[in-house]
């Protein structure tokens, strides 16, 4: 990774390299750890059209971002792909000069041979898709709809067929909910060119009714997978790196783990998040943001865009996850509204 040439750094001396955006706070789904739909039911009132940010205004915030320092970006939601015309978006954002990296987190229900193919030639380099089981039955209850597994795996193949590879599989593991999946799950991606990655279940929001116990600590499903496929730790960056990589040694490639919860990897958190409505956050558990629609809106240049942007980046001391066990609950924006 290139660095830039002013480095913008936080009060815990991190650089910003990467930017999240969140393009939409609706989804099909209904999972139970993120819009369990005994809250967000029918009744629920989502973000009105005219106050999501519009795709030029999303590529100006990245175009100031991506001066300050941001190398990577991954477009999120909510379901990212419910956003007609996404295609349009990823254009006006691989013309970024400096962006290395382009990316979306998607839960595969819409991504169809054509779109994946669109989303590449628009620009698009890679995605993670989410999946949690290989049966339906266990599927159905996460994620809330009944959509069945067969469709997300067309998902993942469609992906890899229009080269956005590697393929990244989220799975987010829930005592009780998923953790019996794990084995099957690693079995299923084994000798493909997928890359597995088991997602501690997190406290984000305040809707999915977290529990401590719901929590399956890396180490624990590292030791399982260990023991039936010995593994191996992958060396690699740290700064920036969520996920601690692992590959079978007998060459059958390679998983993931992210583990907010058992081992925060806060101090080298280089991410802002932008959320669908225009509010800048520092942290996946931040609650209030920065309000940046109505500078977009009123006028502001990128000189003032600018001194925005770099101020709320120079006053972040976020470190949550570090924090979680002391920390007080307090109110949070949900993860669907900042992306995971
Ligand atoms: N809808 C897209 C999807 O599901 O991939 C993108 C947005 S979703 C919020 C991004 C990621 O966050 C998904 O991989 C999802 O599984 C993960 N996620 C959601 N709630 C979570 C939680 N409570 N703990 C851990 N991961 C979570
Ligand atoms: Fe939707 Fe993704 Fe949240 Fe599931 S995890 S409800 S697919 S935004
Ligand atoms: Fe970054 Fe906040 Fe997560 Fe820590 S808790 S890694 S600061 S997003």
């Amino acid at each position: 990774m290139t660095q830039p040439e002013n480095s913008l750094q936080d009060r815990l001396g991190r650089p910003l390299r990467d930017l999240r955006i969140s393009v939409t706070d609706r989804c099909n789904f209904r999972c139970v750890y993120c819009m369990p739909r005994t809250v967000f039911g029918a009744g629920f009132r989502f973000l009105p059209r005219r106050e999501l940010l519009t795709f030029e205004e999303i590529a100006r915030v990245a175009r100031v971002a991506v001066r300050l320092g941001v190398r990577k970006i991954r477009l999120t939601g909510g379901e990212p792909l419910l956003r007609s015309n996404l295609e349009e978006l990823v254009a006006l954002l691989a013309a970024l000069p400096g962006l290395e990296d382009l990316a979306l987190t998607t839960n595969g229900s819409l991504l169809t041979p054509a779109r994946a193919r669109a989303l590449y030639a628009a620009g698009l380099r890679r995605v993670n898709i989410s999946l949690d089981a290989l049966d339906d039955a266990t599927f159905a209850t996460v994620n809330g709809v009944g959509y069945p597994v067969r469709r997300v795996l067309a998902a993942v193949e469609a992906a890899d067929a229009a080269g956005l590879r590697p393929v990244k599989i989220n799975m987010v593991v829930k005592r009780g909910l998923t953790d019996q999946a794990v084995e099957a799950m690693a079995a299923r991606f084994r000798h493909t060119p997928h890359i597995l990655r088991f997602i501690e279940f997190m406290d984000v929001g305040t809707a999915n009714g977290w529990d401590p116990a719901g929590v399956v600590p890396s180490q624990e499903i590292l030791e399982r997978i260990h023991r039936r496929w010995p593994l191996e730790p992958v060396a690699g960056p740290r700064l920036g790196m969520v996920a601690a990589r692992y590959r079978y040694r007998d060459g059958a490639g390679e998983i993931g783990f992210i583990s907010s919860v058992s081992q925060p990897f806060c101090s080298g958190c280089t991410r802002l998040r932008l959320s669908p409505e225009g509010r800048l956050y520092t942290c996946l558990f931040g609650s209030a943001g920065t309000d940046l629609r109505t500078p977009l809106r009123s006028g502001a240049d990128d000189t003032a865009l600018t001194s925005l942007l770099s101020g709320v980046w120079r006053d972040r001391t976020d470190r949550y996850s570090e924090e979680r066990a002391a920390a007080p609950r307090r109110e949070r924006v949900e993860m669907f509204r900042i992306g995971g």
